[in-house]
């Protein structure tokens, strides 16, 4: 159906059992968002999305670091319904992306579905009235017929447990949790971490800072990063002639896409990999700081990362690489393995996120009350990482092993918006209540999964990464191309799920859709 389908002024809870919503969305970023439209498409107004923030956006309200941008090109990082002719640059910024986004919640009337300061503290299935119960700011229930959760895969920031930490006296911070308020003019400054924000983060603040120290546990590789403004001249063209913009994005959807290859077979990373240690050689001539840079890993087993700006910062006199290990933290400094004490008075956590572990305090209880930590007691797990054997009507978005190392995730979010939005359907169309993931369909594709990841990158290629759980498997990464991914969830076959119908039609909600 299409989008301009007028919405309701206002969203009343349907007259299910105890006022369920059709749909209960978690979360604002590209994936509850995308839920959001993709219901709004289809006729169906009655859904709530919550979100704990007070604005939307999601990774891209979150993360105000300075130099936060996005890897992937803007001509590829946008919805592929819509698409937006005026980028400034090849690789969007924070700015850009956040304001797209609400560009996008005022486009499709968003607004009026978000309850912001909503964060979910849990979630209960009702066996009684087969409805979600979810809880929000630990004291409110609201009721869904289903539950969408679009919480993210990097949302909750990992900062290590260095011995000494909170005898520290200086200030503290996540990259995810920038402090704005703290002026680092002048200031000593260690950044613990390498990762993603850590090198975008890192030359922003090398011109700021009176000393920095980056505490480097291992070297990312890094490929140069072709941004540059996305000229006038090719702005109009986009607007004028939208083929030229679906070319730019397939373009760059299929360079991305060609990394895949090389997950499964490193001798095929051999030019990305030279190209990377070219960049290197030519932005680092001191010998001794270029192999304190040259991972010893296979490309791939971590993101690979694009920079053209940290290694000059890391050039810079005010600047030092340390590759110790850090022992402990005191009052005023971080004393590595070595010995040494390094005076600082800030430390930036470019850490990262927790992945596998982040569902470890969720309160999710399925059917018969199994709890997602007894579901997922060998490791997380989802068919296609949507669903979860033994929680019906709940459906994850870019849950386990559904991320991507080498393109865009909006791309994953499209393909399991419309898996879920086939589910309800379904379910619908058989008249049911509960439409659950069999278990022998999901363990036979974890077993895929594994099977696929055996051998590849992350988990052969001699490193430690956040695509691996406490026990080395891999938990994240999704390991094939996109392409198998869309096709996997283009139709959903309706032999991996079973539907029930266990209160009378009449007494539910009506559809889903
Ligand atoms: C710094 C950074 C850079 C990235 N760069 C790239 C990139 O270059 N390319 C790429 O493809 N991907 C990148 N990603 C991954 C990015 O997270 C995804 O591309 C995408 O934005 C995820 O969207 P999402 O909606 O699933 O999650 P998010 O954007 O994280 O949104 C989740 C939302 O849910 C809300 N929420 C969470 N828990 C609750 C709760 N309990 N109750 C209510 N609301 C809740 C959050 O407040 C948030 O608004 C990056 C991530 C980070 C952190």
């Amino acid at each position: 159906m299409a989008d301009a389908r007028p919405a309701p002024a206002v969203v009343t809870p349907a007259a299910g059992p105890g006022g369920a919503y059709k749909v209960v969305i978690v979360g604002t970023g590209f994936s509850g968002l995308g839920m959001a439209i993709a219901l709004k498409k289809a006729g169906a107004h009655d859904f709530v999305v919550l979100e704990k923030a007070d604005e939307v956006g999601g990774t891209w309200r979150e993360n105000t670091y300075p130099g936060c941008a996005c890897d992937i090109m803007s001509l590829l990082y946008s919805y592929s319904f819509e698409p937006k002719a005026d980028w400034s640059r090849m690789f969007p910024r924070q700015e850009e992306l956040l304001r797209y986004i609400k560009d996008i919640v005022g486009k499709y009337e968003l607004a009026q579905h978000i309850r912001f300061n909503a964060e979910v503290t849990g979630a209960e299935y009702d066996d009684a009235t087969d409805t979600w119960r979810v809880t929000v700011n630990d004291d409110e229930a609201v009721r869904g017929r289903a539950l969408v959760a679009g919480m993210g895969p990097l949302h909750h920031p990992s900062i290590p447990d260095l011995p000494g930490l909170s005898s520290f006296a200086g200030r503290t911070f996540h990259s995810a949790e920038w402090d704005h308020s703290y002026d680092l003019t002048g200031k000593r400054v260690a950044v613990i971490g390498t990762g993603a924000s850590a090198i975008q983060f890192v030359p922003q603040i090398a011109k700021r800072v009176g000393h920095l120290t980056v505490f480097q546990r291992t070297p990312p590789w890094i490929l140069p990063k072709p941004d540059r403004r996305i000229t006038g001249v090719e702005r109009t063209l986009f607007r004028r002639v939208p083929a030229v913009q679906r070319g730019y994005r397939n373009g760059i959807y299929l360079v991305q896409e060609s990394f895949v290859l090389g997950f499964k077979n490193p001798r095929l990373l051999k030019a990305a990999s030279s190209l990377a240690k070219w960049h290197l050689a030519r932005q680092v001539p001191d010998r001794d700081l270029r192999r304190k840079l040259t991972p010893g890993y296979t490309m791939g087993c971590k993101r690979t990362l694009v920079s053209s700006d940290y290694y000059p910062a890391l050039m810079r006199p005010n600047v030092e690489l340390s590759t110790e290990a850090v022992a402990e933290v005191r009052e005023r400094s971080i004393v590595t393995r070595d010995g040494r004490a390094h005076d600082v008075d800030a430390i930036i956590f470019g850490t990262g996120f927790h992945v596998t572990d982040a569902f470890d305090g969720a309160h999710i209880v399925g059917r018969n009350g199994l709890k997602i930590q007894d579901a997922w007691k060998d490791g997380i797990e989802a068919h296609l990482g949507v669903a979860v054997a033994g929680f019906p009507n709940l459906f994850l978005l870019l849950g386990p092993n559904s991320g991507l190392g080498h393109n865009s995730m909006i791309f994953i979010i499209e393909a399991q918006v419309r898996y879920v939005l086939q589910c309800l359907a379904m379910l619908d169309a058989a008249g049911g209540a509960r439409i659950s993931v069999k278990p022998s369909v999901q363990d036979r594709f974890n077993q895929w999964v594994q099977r696929k990841s055996e051998g590849a990158v992350w988990v052969a290629g001699g490193c430690d990464s956040w695509y691996l759980d406490r026990n080395g498997v891999n938990r994240a990464a999704w390991p094939a191309s996109t392409l198998n991914f869309w096709l996997r969830t283009r139709r959903l076959d309706p032999g991996d799920f079973q539907i029930e119908r266990t209160v009378p039609r009449d007494e539910t909600a009506g559809s889903a859709l």
